[in-house]
């Protein structure tokens, strides 16, 4: 188990994968709390929130540190286990009566000045963030969504195909991701072990897998519970998951003619794992591998 699982999961399920952790009202249950993180909510989007893509925030590891203390974190989880966590993302909006909602990935707005669907957020904080202000952009000022008032805006959301995303749409974006190669990230943001958004990345854009891996805050983006290990006996060197790898765990040799993947480097992604047409690939628990069962 990683420490999230340690401190927010319970015997039988990891930290994704318990109902209350999408609760907001479980997790922030007085009146305080949540006044609390409303305000703070307006603070980060009157601060940062736009600009922590910003290279000045990239190189600041004392910056992204103490974000990740607050709760800032993500972890790697496989395709069939996002099926299930959206599952379990849909039952919490509906006891809370929030939504769900497609959003367009801020990495990439940074980068490449381009708005590509890839995010999906749930829960309470998706809500009065739309309510402060939602979408928001430097110079921009507010979107259609900008500063409404919640009950009214909730009505207007609801008019609209996929805002809020229904559960199947959902599920077929998954599907979608999954084909383009991009990994699937379960994340909190900044309000462990409050649960909010799936993100689906690749390295040239993730800020977390940049926060991770160029300034070592590791909290950022948590290897996944599984690994990738490939059966020579079934493979068949047909390359459909030799570009599949981000993480630069996967390696062909064209001299043995074979596969290789370095448990220490695999994140457990799954995508060469789904790339596979002869099954030559398995996932299996990284609890089980004594020697990375600690390495997240
Ligand atoms: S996709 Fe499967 S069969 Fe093809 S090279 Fe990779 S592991 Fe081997
Ligand atoms: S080896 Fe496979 S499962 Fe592991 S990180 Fe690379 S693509 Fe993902």
């Amino acid at each position: 188990m990683c420490h999230w699982c340690n401190q927010h999961g319970d015997r039988d399920h990891k930290w994704y994968e318990r109902v209350e952790n999408y609760l907001f009202n479980k997790v922030f249950p007085t009146p305080e709390d949540q006044e609390r993180v409303k305000q703070e909510m307006v603070k980060t989007f009157a601060d940062t929130e736009w600009r922590y893509s910003d290279a000045e925030f990239i190189r600041n590891h004392d910056f992204l540190q103490a974000r990740a203390s607050k709760g800032f974190s993500s972890q790697i989880v496989i395709k069939e286990e996002m099926l299930r966590i959206l599952k379990i993302a849909e039952e919490a909006t509906k006891r809370e009566d929030s939504i769900m909602v497609a959003g367009h990935c801020p990495c990439r707005l940074v980068y490449e000045g381009t708005r590509d669907y890839v995010c999906i957020g749930f829960g309470m904080p998706v809500t009065m963030s739309m309510e402060i202000g939602y979408g928001r952009l430097p110079g921009e000022g507010l979107t259609e969504y900008g500063g409404a008032e919640w009950k009214n805006l909730r009505k207007e959301l609801r008019k609209g195909a996929k805002v809020p995303l229904k559960l199947e749409e959902a599920e077929e974006l998954i599907d979608e991701w999954e084909k383009r190669g991009l990994w699937h990230i379960v994340m909190s943001r900044g309000r462990l072990p409050l649960i909010e958004a799936i993100c689906n990345c690749e390295r040239r854009y993730c800020t977390y897998w940049m926060n991770r891996f160029r300034s070592g805050v590791k909290e950022y983006v948590l290897k996944g519970h599984y690994i990738a290990r490939v059966n020579p006996l079934k493979c068949t060197s047909c390359g459909h998951c030799f570009d599949r790898c981000q993480f630069g765990a996967l390696h062909y040799s064209k001299t043995s003619d074979n596969v290789d993947i370095d448990m220490y480097m695999c994140f457990g992604c799954g995508l060469c794992y789904s790339a596979c047409p002869n099954e030559a690939i398995e996932l299996i628990s990284r609890a089980k591998i004594p020697a990375i069962k600690n390495l997240w």
